[in-house]
C-alpha cells in the first residue's frame, strides 16, 4: 500500500514535471507521435523533391537527427511530376515533395494520418509557385519551411504562429524575416526538449516502416475541402491546423503555413 502510493506520488511529481516542459516549450498541440519499441529510432524520408530542394531537406534532416530520441535517413522516391503534385503518402515513412500546386495560398503543408494516438505515414508539399517568386526564392525561406514541415511529420508543433513579433530562432517560428537575427531556419533547444517529452515512453508495437492495412488512402485529403475542421489559427486568423476524422479512431492532421 504505501509503495503504491509512492507510485502515485511519484507519477503525479512525473506527469507535473512533463506539464511545465511542455508548458515552457509552449508547442504542446498534442502527444501524437510514430510507435517504437526504443529510442533513437530511425526514420525514413522518401525523396521526392527536385534537385533545388534537395540540400534544404538534406539540412532539415541532419538538424532534426541532433534529436536523442531520432534519425532521419533519406531514401530515393519517384520525383516524376505527377507522383510529386500527388505526393501519396508511404506506410511507415515520411515522404517530401514539391511541386508547382498553384496559387492556393499555402507556402508548405504537413500530414499526419494516425491510428490511436500513433502516427502512421506522413508527408510533407512545399509549394513552388510561391519558392519561384523572388520574395520566397531565398535560402532562409526554404529552410524555414523545410525544416518545419518535416518536424510536424513527427509530432511537433508550432512554438508561434504570429508572423510580424520577434523571431524565437526556431523554425517551429512563424515570422517574416526567415534569417533574423535571430534565424529561425533551423530547430532550438525548446524543439529538442519538445521531441523528448513526446518520445519519452516506448510502445509496445511500432508503426515505424510498417503499413497498417486499417488506412484509407483518402486521396480527397489533398486540398483545403478533404482537411475537416479547423482547430487551430495564426495570428492572422487563417487555419494553421486541420484535423478530419476518418472513423475507427484514425484520423489526419494537416498542419499549413500560409502566405501572407
Ligand atoms: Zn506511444
Ligand atoms: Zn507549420
Amino acid at each position: 500500500m504505501p509503495y503504491k502510493r509512492l507510485l502515485i506520488g511519484a507519477g503525479l511529481i512525473l506527469s507535473f514535471g512533463a506539464f511545465v516542459l511542455v508548458a515552457s516549450a509552449n508547442h504542446s498541440w498534442g502527444s501524437y507521435h510514430w510507435a517504437r519499441q526504443s529510442n533513437p529510432f530511425t526514420l525514413k524520408v522518401v525523396d521526392s523533391v527536385t534537385s533545388v530542394w534537395d540540400s534544404y531537406l538534406d539540412t532539415a534532416n541532419v538538424d532534426w537527427s541532433v534529436s536523442s530520441v531520432l534519425d532521419l535517413t533519406k531514401e530515393n522516391g519517384s520525383i516524376d511530376s505527377s507522383d510529386r503534385r500527388r505526393c501519396k503518402p508511404v506506410a511507415g515513412k515520411i515522404r517530401a515533395c514539391n511541386s508547382t500546386y498553384g496559387n492556393n495560398g499555402w507556402l508548405g503543408v504537413a500530414q499526419i494520418w494516425i491510428s490511436g494516438s500513433h502516427i502512421t505515414k506522413a508527408t510533407t508539399k512545399v509549394n513552388d509557385t510561391y519558392f519561384n517568386t523572388a520574395y520566397y526564392n531565398t535560402p532562409a525561406w526554404r529552410r524555414l519551411v523545410m525544416c518545419q514541415e518535416i518536424a510536424h511529420d513527427f509530432g511537433l508543433g508550432h512554438q508561434d504562429e504570429i508572423f510580424g513579433n520577434a523571431n524565437l530562432g526556431s523554425c517551429m517560428d512563424y515570422t517574416n524575416n526567415p534569417s533574423g537575427p535571430p534565424s529561425n531556419e533551423h530547430p532550438n533547444a525548446h524543439d529538442y526538449d519538445q521531441l523528448e517529452l513526446i518520445y519519452a515512453h516506448l510502445d509496445d508495437i511500432t508503426t515505424v516502416g510498417q503499413t497498417i492495412m486499417r488506412h484509407a488512402d483518402h486521396d480527397d485529403a489533398d486540398d483545403v475541402a478533404g482537411w475537416g475542421k479547423s482547430l487551430q489559427k495564426d495570428g492572422n486568423g487563417k487555419t494553421s491546423l486541420y484535423v478530419r476524422d476518418l472513423g475507427r479512431d484514425e484520423k489526419v492532421f494537416t498542419f499549413v503555413i500560409w502566405t501572407e
